[in-house]
């Protein structure tokens, strides 16, 4: 609409991209993460409000129709969405994005002008396109549209290799000649490339991955930026790039890999398979009452929550349970390990939910010396994050993983339906120890169970 000066519109990206940043400082605590958001979107409004008025725009009613549509479908998934289903909705909002950005510098290859700008379109058209695809991938994973597990077929790094040597050739023509033909083989080629890159990767490594393609996406809006000229694009894809980068590094290191072990183990054979076999060995089960009193007569409780405590959506009736027994002069915390759940900050958010004071929560370092000193380690819907086989057991898929310590505890109770195994698919040995009673049943209500034993005590 050309309304805008120059400088203002300036002024409005400096205000847009000062938004992402302090929406990045917002999202770094539970506390601030709902602000956070809030003040990221803001940007987001500003930004493209700002793209409107400065500029000549060809095509609007296309444009504001595909806004449009696309609202009208992303508003209503993002509500109805579960929490448990939240990776794969970044996935897909990070394919689209990558997707996209690859499909603007398409458009933007007869323009080209200087090297350093046909660099940026190949790079972002390259690197855009393994994100769509492998995006699209991990959905299908997590969604378990095609099997979890590592698929792979012989050959495949030689595959993989081929495709990227034909994926650089390409883009080296692309550079020189900007060739339709060069153009539409790098895209094919990156398409290609991203779904060789995720197809072998474990069900476990999956989310990694997702946060590994969102720093490809950022990275690939940063060079739309160069291409188009735009420096808020430039800098908002930089901070995504940035904080996907230190996002995967932190999860790797978290579920105790490295990020090229992840890629590159499995075409070695050596991502987290997971056999999904479901033991017949017996266990000690017990009662909610006879769970209750184990509670109601300890001096100190460690709660342990995971995937479980999420999908039963029990976190409300374990607030509480917890303030049950703080009524009775018991000291309560949360041992929150980083990967609990399926998403990074999953047990923060649910439990923030519920009203927990943070100061309850305690992150693995802090609340695993605590373990020898709890009469009680109540492990509601976790399993995973407290296997002892991360440390004793060699070739073990969670082998390395930093664990809860909670077998150091005098009792520890089990709150899961069966004895079927977490999400990496292995038996948990913890279950068999002498200190160890399982509660079978889902577990909000068996919480809620508990609740009233206790309050009856
Ligand atoms: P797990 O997946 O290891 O275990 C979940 C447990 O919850 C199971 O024992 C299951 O047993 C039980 N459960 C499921 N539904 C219910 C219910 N309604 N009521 C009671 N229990 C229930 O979860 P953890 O949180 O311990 O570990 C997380 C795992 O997910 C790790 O392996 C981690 O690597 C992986 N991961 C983590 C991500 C993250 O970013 N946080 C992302 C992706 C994967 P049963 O079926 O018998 O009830």
């Amino acid at each position: 609409m050309n309304v805008l000066a120059p400088e203002w519109a300036a002024a409005l990206y400096l205000v847009a991209a000062s938004c992402f940043i302090l929406a990045l400082r917002g999202l770094s605590s539970p506390k601030s993460a709902r602000r956070g958001n809030l003040i990221g979107a803001t940007g987001a409004v500003i930004a493209v409000i700002t793209v409107f008025l400065s500029m000549k725009i060809d095509n609007l009613p296309w444009i504001l129709g595909t806004i449009a549509v696309g609202s009208l479908i992303a508003a209503p998934v993002s509500r109805k969405v579960k929490m448990t289903q939240m990776p794969q909705l970044v996935a897909l909002f990070n394919g689209v994005g990558g997707g996209a950005a690859a499909l603007v510098a398409l458009l933007e290859v007869p323009h080209n002008t200087t090297v350093w700008s046909g660099i940026a379109t190949a790079f972002t058209i390259l690197v855009g396109s393994v994100s769509f695809s492998g995006s699209c991938i991990t959905f299908a994973k997590l969604q378990e549209l095609i099997p979890t597990r590592p698929l792979t077929f012989r050959g495949q790094p030689v595959v993989m290799a081929l495709v990227l040597a034909g994926a650089l050739a390409s883009a080296v023509v692309v550079v020189m000649s900007g060739s339709l033909l060069a153009v539409l083989a790098l895209l094919g080629l990156g398409l290609a490339a991203g779904v060789l890159l995720v197809l072998p990767v474990g069900g476990a490594d999956v989310p990694i991955v997702i946060s590994l393609l969102n720093a490809f996406t950022g990275l690939t809006v940063a060079a739309s930026g160069v291409v188009l000229g735009n420096v808020l694009l430039l800098v908002a894809g930089t901070l995504v790039g940035a904080s996907g980068t230190i996002l995967t590094r932190a999860m790797a290191s978290a579920m105790g890999r490295s990020v090229a072990g992840i890629i590159f183990g499995a075409f070695k054979g050596g991502s987290t398979a997971g056999s999904a076999t479901v033991s017949d060995r017996p266990v000690r089960s017990s009662s909610a009452e006879d769970v209750a009193i184990l509670l109601g007569y300890a001096q100190k409780v460690i709660v342990v929550p995971g995937y479980g405590l999420a999908v039963a959506q029990a976190q409300h009736v374990m607030a509480e349970l917890a303030q049950a027994l703080k009524d009775r002069d018991i000291e309560v915390v949360y041992g929150i390990h980083s990967v609990a759940g399926r998403m990074p900050g999953h047990m923060n958010v649910l439990m923030a939910e519920a009203n927990v004071p943070y100061e309850d929560l305690l992150e693995m370092d802090e609340v695993n010396p605590q373990f020898k000193t709890a009469d009680v380690a109540l492990v509601v819907g976790a399993n995973d994050v407290v296997n002892p086989a991360a440390k004793t057991s060699v070739g073990s898929p969670i082998y390395g993983m930093p664990i809860l310590d909670a077998a150091a505890a005098r009792q520890v109770v089990f709150l899961k339906r069966s004895m079927r195994p977490g999400f990496a698919g292995i038996e948990n040995e913890l279950l068999f120890e002498p200190q160890t009673t399982v509660l079978f049943g889902d577990a909000k209500e068996s919480l809620s169970k508990v609740l009233s034993s206790v309050r009856a005590l």
